[in-house]
């Protein structure tokens, strides 16, 4: 196969205890599935049904690496979540399969320009400006299944310049994670190394350069990245 421009180069997260990295296919992000951060952002936590949307794959930023403050915003959020890799995929998957995709869990954070999201909300219009920016995908090395099992419990945490700033526990997740890939291919097919950002708790806010955000999700895994 010969190319007439270059092909775009893989993204890829480590993988814990690997030298062979996780390719990036899609990243789906769900929306207000902590009942907190639902509240938080104006909305009845009830468990209306889940809604997604998407960031590119070269969006990802590794850990340890620098989030570039984005133009044409002024205020940036951090929201902090559990992250779903997965190993296989299909359409239409039944709850009770839908941990036998799951290759491997991380942490990420789900940068926000939510001063464009909000625009977005107010008009009517897609959320793309607000959430699927360069650079708005940290997220931290894979833990495979084979170390972690499949956690449902465990402290969610963000530290912004080392106070707190979001505290929770994955237990408190409205839709949990094989109900998140079950609907979710039900609307598209799902493949291996597809990501799902499963949702941010209450505590979101604004970073501002020379930031340092450190979170992590209780035997899981850890990121840590400075606004630049
Ligand atoms: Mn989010």
């Amino acid at each position: 196969m010969s190319y007439v421009i270059p092909p775009p180069p893989v993204t890829t997260l480590e993988v814990e205890g690997a030298s062979a990295r996780f390719p990036v296919h899609r990243i789906y992000c769900i929306g207000r599935n902590y009942a907190d951060h639902a509240r938080e952002m104006g909305h009845d936590p009830d468990r209306e049904p889940p809604f997604f949307f998407m960031k590119p794959a070269d969006s990802i930023v590794t850990d340890g690496n620098d989030f570039p403050y984005p133009e044409k915003t002024e205020d940036v959020h951090h929201e902090m979540e559990l992250v779903v890799a997965l190993g296989s995929g299909g359409r239409n998957i039944p709850v009770k399969n839908a941990l036998d995709c799951i290759f491997g869990y991380a942490v990420g954070l789900d940068m926000t320009r939510r001063d464009l999201q909000s625009e977005a909300k107010k008009l009517g219009r897609p959320w793309d400006t607000g959430k699927a920016f360069d650079h708005s995908a940290p997220c931290s090395r894979i833990r495979p299944v084979a170390k972690t099992g499949h956690p449902n419990t465990g402290a969610l945490w963000l530290k912004v310049n080392g106070k707190t700033a979001q505290s929770s526990d994955i237990s408190a997740l409205i839709w949990t994670i094989p109900e998140q890939i079950a609907f979710l291919s039900s609307l598209f097919s799902l493949a291996p190394g597809d990501l799902i950002y499963t949702g941010t708790p209450a505590g979101v806010g604004p970073v501002n350069v020379g930031d340092v955000l450190h979170g992590g999700v209780d035997n899981v895994g850890e990121i840590k990245i400075k606004i630049v």
